[in-house]
């Protein structure tokens, strides 16, 4: 028998079982049922007297006799039922099932190992259905003081396929190939961690010997799933940086020290010039970059997207940047065109609603190279766009971020341009570690000086009327103010309606010709929408009632209140974003968070971490420990979801190992071909033969 042979060779597993077991739990060859590890544990040293049992549900485990045993007639069929006794009572043992087999098997007056839920009716204790051990059978078993329990589905369970008889599949299996389970770290790692190895914690973590023993075999098998992810990922960007030549911006040249010398607005934060530099070091290399710049709203990316365009052109190449839309490209166009108003570079537009000429004019400045920066949307990756030399790329991807087909861009290149992935959704440290973690990832985490944080509070429905006072007191101040609502896929047209009451009862609340709204929601034509949009932008309407649409990227800065309806509605990273609108301007601003008062946990921590915090790192940590990285944006392609054993928001110190013990061997032995790493070698090359990974280097 060998690991890979399926799991039919193990005895009592039937083909029509094994193709359930592959179906409900892609369990399909022996290896893989070896690392399909328990969830939680059952302990077998506690045994109970019937005399002391109490009515609370609970798993117990007994030790006695059964002494008799009858079958009674019910409406439906019959019930076994077991008279069992301890030397302190005696209680019932129901089946249900599986009357003939019990007849012929159970042995009366004989000690018996008993486990189950205890239930308790009309003065009686009893268990129905209960696991049930000879003495002497379970004393040949291998010795788990603590049970192993493991995550079924109800297919499975109604097929018939107990617990029971899944550790015992695991016990067969584990007692015939324990010799043949081979080593994955070297002793090196092994040593340096204290780690079990691994042929221990493969059997302690299905029969562990002691609570101590488990916790040690865990934290190995823990270890080593997240080793070799990191492997991956770091091995990726050495390839990458080794292999992958990109242009050199040798020098800082005119056009960047005029700018940054005579037109830059204000001095840079810290972390704009820490961001800057670790993109200077990367183009000045001879490595392409591709690399991600995480920065919250607000923080100012712009200037350094352009001061990385203005290295490009520095080095005689073109530049680009894309955003995901037509509103988000405009503003850059705008902010840039405006920053470089006094400078002899020349930028230009391209959306899907430029005019034939226009575009006309674009493709032909960029292919003879008088075009310095394009900015634009998806409409770049036209065929028609084609950039004499583009040198570097950036790409806003606010908060939906995820890789899209970007080569298009740049098929005149001889090289790929460098790449710069700008995005406003903090993402953890950790996470970001395991997701991106073959990209070079910059982090602006420090605002411009003088930004008044956003005042958050928290409301009651209840309280919508002062609310409302106080809108009014804002807008009498000559400011704006944005009222949210949800917009959930699944009830669409009941969030239709609430947007709809909303805002005839703000009209009533706010008549005209005194105040004008704006309305912005997903069933408007999209010219509408832009009308609608462009009245609240020139100051026209002093409120927008709205759906989340205006989550991507309106700035209106003298827009300083931010009312969100049924805000316990909303994800924390939306809340964050939706916030994000207000505080742009010179003025202190608000958010409200309108709320009903009956809230789950859930919604209760995620209001209250707003009101405490504008941090989006931080917002982003609780955000993932309340939703598990599953659910996370940019998550779903990744191996962080398929974790066997390991827990990214858990496990960060081992993570944090796991990451720091790749690259010290990948720098040592970047192809893994040294003796002493002959284990990593051989595991690294089974797990990701499917990626096609390995192909890259050896
Ligand atoms: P985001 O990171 O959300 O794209 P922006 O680049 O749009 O942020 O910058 C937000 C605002 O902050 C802009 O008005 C910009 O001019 C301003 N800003 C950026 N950096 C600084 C700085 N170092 N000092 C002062 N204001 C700055
Ligand atoms: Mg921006």
């Amino acid at each position: 028998m060998n690991l890979n042979n399926p799991i039919t060779y193990l005895k009592g597993v039937s083909n029509a079982r094994a193709s359930l077991l592959s179906s409900e739990l892609g369990l399909s060859k022996l290896n893989d049922l070896l690392h399909y590890f328990p969830y939680r544990y059952i302990d077998r040293t506690k045994f109970y007297k019937i005399n002391n049992l109490i009515d609370n549900n609970s798993e117990i485990q007994l030790f006695g006799r059964i002494i008799e045993l009858k079958t009674i007639k019910q409406k439906k069929g019959s019930r076994l039922v077991g008279k069992f006794q301890d030397e302190t009572g005696s209680m019932e043992l129901v089946w249900f099932k599986g009357h003939k087999w019990l007849k012929d098997s159970i042995k009366i007056n004989t000690p018996y190992i008993i486990y189950g839920k205890i239930n308790y009716f009309n003065g009686n204790f009893s268990i129905v259905h209960p696991e049930i051990d000879l003495v002497d059978e379970y004393k040949k078993k291998i010795q788990a003081k603590l049970q192993p329990v493991y995550s079924s589905t109800e297919k499975l369970v109604n097929s018939g396929l107990s617990n029971k008889m899944f550790r015992g599949y695991l016990q067969d299996l584990l007692l015939q190939i324990f010799e043949q389970i081979q080593e994955s770290l070297s002793e090196e790692i092994i040593n340096e961690y204290g780690l079990l190895g691994k042929r221990d914690a493969l059997l302690n973590i299905h029969f562990p010997k002691s609570p101590e023993i488990l916790a040690k075999a865990q934290y190995r098998l823990k270890f080593e799933e997240l080793f070799f992810i990191q492997l991956q990922l770091v091995r990726k960007k050495l390839i990458r940086k080794n292999k992958i030549k990109g242009y050199v911006f040798e020098q800082v040249g005119d056009t960047f020290n005029n700018f940054y010398n005579n037109y830059l607005p204000f001095d840079l934060t810290n972390a704009q010039k820490r961001v800057l530099k670790e993109i200077r070091r990367d183009v000045a290399s001879n490595a392409h970059m591709n690399r991600l710049l995480q920065g919250d709203v607000g923080s100012g990316k712009t200037i350094v997207a352009l001061l990385s365009m203005l290295l490009a052109i520095d080095n005689g190449f073109q530049a680009a940047i894309m955003a995901p839309t037509e509103i988000l490209a405009t503003q850059h166009y705008n902010a840039i065109q405006e920053l470089l108003e006094q400078m002899n570079i020349s930028v230009e537009l391209l959306t899907g609603s430029s005019k034939v000429k226009k575009r006309r004019e674009i493709h032909e400045s960029l292919e003879n190279g008088n075009l310095n920066i394009l900015i634009g949307t998806h409409a770049l990756l036209e065929d028609k766009v084609k950039f004499r030399n583009l040198g570097i790329a950036i790409i806003d991807e606010q908060h939906r971020f995820g890789v899209a087909q970007r080569s298009k861009m740049w098929q005149k290149n001889e090289l790929p341009p460098h790449i710069l992935v700008m995005t406003a959704t903090p993402i953890p440290r950790t996470l970001a570690m395991s997701v991106y973690g073959d990209l070079d990832i910059s982090v602006i985490d420090e605002l411009p000086p003088g930004r008044k944080e956003v005042k958050t509070v928290h409301r009651y429905d209840s309280n919508r009327l002062a609310v409302f006072n106080f809108m009014k007191q804002e807008i009498e101040k000559g400011r704006q103010v944005y009222i949210v609502y949800p917009l959930i896929q699944e009830s669409e047209v009941m969030d239709y309606k609430d947007l709809m009451d909303g805002y005839e009862s703000v009209s009533r609340e706010f008549p005209s010709p005194k105040y004008q709204i704006s309305i912005v929601h997903g069933k408007m034509k999209p010219a509408d929408k832009e009308y609608e949009m462009q009245r609240f932008v020139k100051g026209e309407t002093q409120i927008m009632v709205a759906t989340t649409v205006i989550e991507v990227g309106v700035n209106v800065p003298n827009a300083s209140v931010m009312v969100i309806e049924s805000a316990e509605r909303f994800g924390l990273s939306q809340l964050h974003q939706l916030r994000g609108r207000v505080g742009r301007g010179a003025d202190q601003s608000f958010c409200v968070l309108l709320s009903s008062f009956k809230l789950s946990a859930e919604a209760k921590t995620r209001l209250k971490t707003m009101v405490e915090t504008s941090d989006g790192f931080k917002i982003a940590e609780v955000d993932l420990k309340l939703r598990g990285p599953g659910n996370i944006m940019g998550t779903q392609q990744s191996g962080v979801l398929n974790l066997r054993i390991a827990d990214i928001v858990k496990d960060t110190a081992i993570l944090h190992k796991a990451r720091n013990t790749a690259i010290e061997i990948l720098q040592e032995d970047p192809n893994l071909s040294k003796p002493e790493n002959k284990a990593i070698h051989k595991t690294y090359a089974e797990i990701f033969k499917a990626s096609g990974a390995w192909s890259n280097i050896s």
